[in-house]
């Protein structure tokens, strides 16, 4: 069932580790089809090296098991719940990566930098309240926090990233650019007060990257 989102959500989690934004099993990518709203997500602490197409958990909008050998990630419920809300979403990744999990430890946001912050994320990435893993009161967090913003990414209070996106393969893009701007503004902050970007420049540069950038 679902044998091409199989395979890209197992390709996809193979760039977690490669972009150095998880350690061990942390970290999940789920990707929906639009088509018959079921979704495909890790199975739980599976590691990363021996994630197959043929191991993926498939799940329906609820987050029944639909077709499954192994248990879902246990962020699924949440996984599913940012679906049933979040129609124009269908791929989320989770990760505790270092720089963008540090300003969570704080509650604080990631703030809008830098250019390529604001052509990506339009603004600053917000960051939720606390919630406990394993129920869906992750992802309604998530989803509390990203209705309020244009970022496609907010991190979680003491706990780490979530960033949605169109197809899952824009979600994980979303989560790497979050950690290289956390990691930018770590620095920038460790330097003394960043210089801010009007607001009025930040739409601009995020209206021209979402439009007309790429080919
Ligand atoms: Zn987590």
């Amino acid at each position: 069932m679902l044998e091409k989102l199989r395979q890209i959500v197992c390709d996809l989690h193979a760039e977690l580790p490669k972009n150095n934004l998880v350690a061990w099993t942390s970290g999940n990518i789920s990707a929906r089809d639009p088509e018959t709203n079921l979704v495909v997500i890790k199975p739980s602490g599976i590691k990363f090296a021996d994630l197959t197409p043929e191991n993926m958990v498939v799940v329906d909008i609820d987050g029944r098991i639909v077709e499954a050998s192994y248990k879902a990630s246990s962020d699924t419920a949440s996984h599913c719940y940012i679906y049933r809300q979040m129609p124009q979403v269908n791929g989320i990744v989770h990760t505790h990566s270092r720089y963008a999990t540090a300003f969570a430890t704080h509650g604080r946001a990631i703030p809008c930098i830098t250019t390529a912050m604001g052509d990506e994320f339009g603004g600053d990435i917000p960051c939720g309240g606390f919630a406990l893993i394993g129920g869906e009161e992750i992802g309604q967090i998530v989803v509390d926090t990203l209705r309020d913003s244009r970022s496609s990414a907010c991190l979680l209070q003491s706990h780490g990233v979530f960033a949605v996106g169109p197809t899952a393969e824009k979600a994980v893009k979303a989560a790497i650019m979050t950690e290289d701007n956390a990691a930018i503004a770590w620095a920038s902050l460790a330097l003394g007060n960043p210089l801010t970007i009007a607001s009025s420049d930040i739409d601009k540069l995020y209206n021209r990257y979402q439009n007309v950038y790429g080919q």
